[in-house]
């Protein structure tokens, strides 16, 4: 069966400049990779309406990233930028996420979103990190909303999603798994950071060997996921955890993403798998490091 990729031609054109490293190269190089898999069939998402959106976000802050990018673009937070299509390119992103958990709640397999910006750091009335939606966080609002209970949120970026922390910290029906740099931006991430039990924070120093991060990775994910099965994971995949990267100091490689997706995939079986792009900042790793991740699912 093949495996359905979806996206938007707007999360192209946000362009925070072009010395900044989360540039339209990423997605381009994404979506390339994409075409050529013969077991991928990339769709085109319809952009997000605002509803979904506002399950996470407050309506002044949405109004403030519309109002900036229709007025050409600014600095909305330090290397937070946004140009004249960033709203467009956020509900692109919005509206690729959410078409992938329709398709993975409709029983038509899992299902992966390949999008920017990023999300996992968007708080919900500020912006930061390069995020503007924190599109994991309005992926599980959505599927909730749509009746399921219980949803696991694994993120493998290298920077801890402080923004997807603070979202769900206070709701049990959410758990969060996140492996990442530590000390490292934004600082979060500790792993006495608990929420209501549903947090599972695993901070590790950089440099380290790559079957540490898997298996510490993985240790994480069996406590979370003992007792407590989800009716949904969403994977924030960000690919910046990978060797070489410039904004993290992790040594994984493509396999061990391939590896981390089929033990998922064994572990809860019947639950539906989605997807998205976070952070990865050599465009040609982010692609491979997908194309690991996909294989895994597929
Ligand atoms: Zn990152």
């Amino acid at each position: 069966m093949l495996l359905t990729v979806y996206s938007h031609p707007s999360c192209l054109q946000h362009d925070p400049g072009s010395d900044h490293p989360e540039t339209p190269a990423r997605l381009l190089a994404v979506l390339d990779r994409c075409r050529k898999d013969p077991g991928i069939a990339l769709r085109q998402a319809a952009p997000a309406a605002r509803d979904p959106l506002l399950a996470v976000h407050s309506e002044p802050y949405l109004r403030s990233l519309e109002a900036m990018s229709a007025r050409g673009g600014g600095v909305l937070f330090l290397d937070t930028i946004l140009n004249k299509h960033s709203w467009s390119a956020a509900l692109g992103a919005a509206g690729s996420v959410l078409a992938a958990v329709d398709h993975a709640m409709s029983d038509r397999g899992h299902a992966f979103a390949a999008i920017r910006p990023p999300g996992h750091h968007a708080l919900a009335a500020r912006g930061m990190g390069f995020c503007l939606v924190n599109h994991v966080v309005v992926a599980a609002r959505y599927a909730q909303g749509a009746g399921l209970r219980h949803v696991l949120i694994i993120d493998w970026d290298v920077h801890h999603g402080n923004g997807t922390q603070a979202l769900v910290e206070a709701d049990a029906s959410v758990r969060y798994v996140s492996l990442h740099q530590h000390p490292w931006y934004p600082g979060t991430g500790a792993a006495s950071e608990r929420g209501v039990g549903n947090i599972f924070n695993v901070p590790r120093g950089p440099g380290k060997p790559p079957e540490l991060y898997v298996g510490d990775l993985w240790a994480a994910i069996v406590t979370a996921t003992t007792d407590w099965t989800p009716d949904l994971v969403l994977i924030s995949a960000g690919f910046d955890a990978m060797a070489g990267d410039p904004l993290g100091g992790f040594t994984l490689e493509p396999a061990h993403y391939t590896d981390w997706t089929r033990r998922i995939r064994e572990r809860l079986p019947a639950v539906p798998i989605v997807g998205l792009l976070e952070g990865g900042y050599v465009p040609s790793r982010v692609a491979d490091g997908l194309a690991a991740h996909l294989q895994g699912l597929q």
